[in-house]
């Protein structure tokens, strides 16, 4: 039998949890993960029971306001990459895409998030550049890189005359804000990179920036780290047929943490630079 925790315990330990970045919750019964599994259940057939015959053994069975809480199953599957996939084909406009992503509930971080976050800056500028995932100012306030890190970005870009409001667009393989900023899984960037690469092809930029080793992990599909990425051109192939000519770079947020690597990240830019007046953009 536990007793009860106190008031300050009760404060203590929800301090604790914020501290460590358990920041959502993201259900209302607690899940003993450590509980014996229980047994699979066999399917009935019966006239009686008809909704029940349909299912098979260990299917997901509907809740029932008396039924035990369940440990929450992945949403993200091979057939919702595909559903993703095909959504975002049938899309012809990035207004379409925007808006089926925000009617999209095949990505379980949307039940924790705030906000669907799309993108900001011109749609169609020269340059885009695709980040990794919303943080808590751009949860909340519906625009990706609108915190620390993303004002950084801002000041590098205007380094080199570059603006969000003329020249930048900007988006992450991510609509959605991880709890607690964790790195998202694989699954997770799967279905969003559906949408993602969509993204780009109907943005067409002249020239795409990948900010952090998610992003460029994801969009390139490798599983190459940042440090070896970063500061080389590579050709991004579409399904579309297109391609565009693509820069790994690190994310303003390792910058802001790592303040020495700031000068690859200046050469990076300077590569930007040149590569945009070789395009004639410049
Ligand atoms: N980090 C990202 O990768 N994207 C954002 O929008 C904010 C922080």
């Amino acid at each position: 039998m536990t007793t009860p925790l106190a008031r300050e315990d009760l404060a203590a330990l929800l301090k604790w949890y914020a501290d460590s970045g358990l920041d959502e919750a993201i259900g209302e019964i607690p899940v003993d993960r450590f509980a014996p599994p229980t047994p699979p259940t066999t399917t009935i057939v019966s006239a009686a029971a008809p909704a029940a015959a349909q299912r098979t053994v260990g299917q997901a069975v509907p809740r029932s306001p008396s039924s035990p809480a369940r440990a929450p199953v992945p949403i993200e599957s091979p057939q919702l990459v595909e559903d993703a996939r095909q959504l975002a084909r049938n899309c012809t406009s990035i207004a379409e895409l925007e808006a089926a992503i925000r009617g999209f509930e095949g990505c379980a971080l949307k039940r924790t998030a705030k906000n669907t976050v799309f993108a900001d800056g011109v749609p169609g500028a020269p340059v885009m550049v695709v980040g990794e995932a919303p943080g808590a100012d751009e949860d909340r306030l519906g625009k990706p890189f609108v915190g620390v890190s993303g004002q950084l970005m801002d000041r590098m870009f205007e380094a080199i005359g570059m603006s969000r409001e003329r020249d930048l667009y900007v988006t992450n393989i991510l609509f959605w804000r991880p709890p607690g900023n964790r790195t998202p899984t694989l699954a997770e960037q799967a279905v969003c990179m559906a949408f993602t690469r969509r993204h780009i092809e109907l943005a067409r930029p002249k020239v795409l920036v990948l900010a952090g080793g998610t992003a460029a992990k994801s969009v390139l599909d490798t599983t190459e780290g940042i440090m070896r990425l970063r500061g080389k051109w590579t050709t991004l192939a579409l399904d579309d047929g297109s391609a565009v000519p693509t820069l790994p770079t690190f994310h303003p947020a390792y910058l802001l943490r790592t303040p020495a690597s700031k000068r690859q990240s200046w050469s990076d830019l300077l590569s930007l630079d040149k590569k945009l007046r070789e395009l004639g953009i410049r």
